[in-house]
């Protein structure tokens, strides 16, 4: 134990010290991991819930640690974004995320859109239009074939240069989507303002419509039914992520939720796993 002063008292414990120490190697190596092949694409499937059809999928990166093994993107984005390398990792997944799109389309399976998260410095740091357009015309992807996750957080600062950003992708084509929607704080009367698709419910939200004993809980269940009705008064389409089970499936379909994503329909998977799930009824 260390005295640190009069106020602060810190234990100074070896997890503690595996944790720094696990900071900085990923760090330095963190840095090198898009030259060096260590991201790899997963894609999860978004089920159109009028015909229990894939209509688009999410690409999710991985990144595989040589030594570490494989590294959750919740561990090392944020760690990426700190060190300034965002907007490298950003752009391969972009590009990987077309190129993948565009082979889906070229083996002839139904075509279907993806979706590619972008990470508020990420969209801030860089000129998201001119990136994206580069990505769609050296992997020949058609504009409409791609949609950006952004979050709340990305779309509430800088309110009116933000609105011509996305104005400038949609009218490229390109498809925006609000991700973990209600989990940030947005104002309706800027919500309203922006050029937008979808909304998509957040996970937490999915979560809390049924309690432990598999009953719906009032307010659970109202929350989510309000960001639909929310998503649909103003003429976006509502997509809930975190699907686990039957039961949740149903209330969201009850609902009028235009698509699901989650364990329930399938995890992520690699680009050529997805290809069983092409063409074929994924609700249960
Ligand atoms: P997100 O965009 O909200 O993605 C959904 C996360 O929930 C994914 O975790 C997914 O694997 C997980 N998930 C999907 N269905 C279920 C379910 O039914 N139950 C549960 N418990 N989880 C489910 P993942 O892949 O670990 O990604 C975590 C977060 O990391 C993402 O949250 C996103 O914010 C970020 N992320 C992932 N890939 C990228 C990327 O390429 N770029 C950026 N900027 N961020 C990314
Ligand atoms: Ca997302
Ligand atoms: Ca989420
Ligand atoms: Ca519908």
């Amino acid at each position: 134990a260390k005295d640190l002063g009069r106020n602060s008292y810190q234990m100074y414990t070896p997890a503690m010290n595996a944790r720094s120490f696990e900071r900085l190697t990923m760090e330095a190596s963190l840095r090198h991991a898009v030259t060096r092949g260590e991201f790899k694409l997963v894609y999860q499937v978004k089920v159109d819930m009028d015909t229990g059809r894939m209509s688009g999928v999410e690409a999710l990166v991985r990144w595989n640690h040589p030594e570490m093994g494989l590294v959750s993107p919740a561990v090392f984005i944020p760690l990426a974004e700190d060190m300034g390398v965002i907007s490298d990792i950003g752009e391969w997944v972009l590009r990987e995320a077309c190129k993948q799109c565009k082979h889906w389309h070229d083996l002839g399976l139904p075509p279907v859109r993806i979706a590619v998260n972008v990470s508020a410095l990420q969209f801030r740091e860089t000129k998201v239009p001119d990136v994206v357009a580069r990505a769609l015309r050296d992997t020949g992807l058609p504009p409409h074939f791609l949609e950006l996750e952004l979050t709340e957080t990305v779309l509430m600062q800088r309110v009116d240069e933000v609105v011509v950003v996305l104005k400038e992708l949609r009218a490229m084509g390109v498809r925006i989507s609000i991700d973990d929607f209600g989990t940030g704080y947005s104002s309706l009367s800027y919500l309203k303002r922006m050029p937008i698709d979808a909304l998509k419910v957040d996970r937490s939200f999915v979560n809390d419509i049924f309690d432990e004993e598999d009953k719906v809980t009032e307010e659970g269940a109202e929350i989510v039914s309000t960001i639909i009705s929310l998503a649909h008064n103003l003429k976006l389409k509502a997509i809930a992520e975190g699907v686990e089970t039957p039961a949740q499936a149903a209330f969201l379909q009850s609902k009028g939720c235009d698509e699901v994503q989650g364990f329930l329909i399938s995890r992520p998977v690699s680009g050529e796993d997805l290809i069983s799930l092409f063409d074929r009824d994924l609700l249960p």
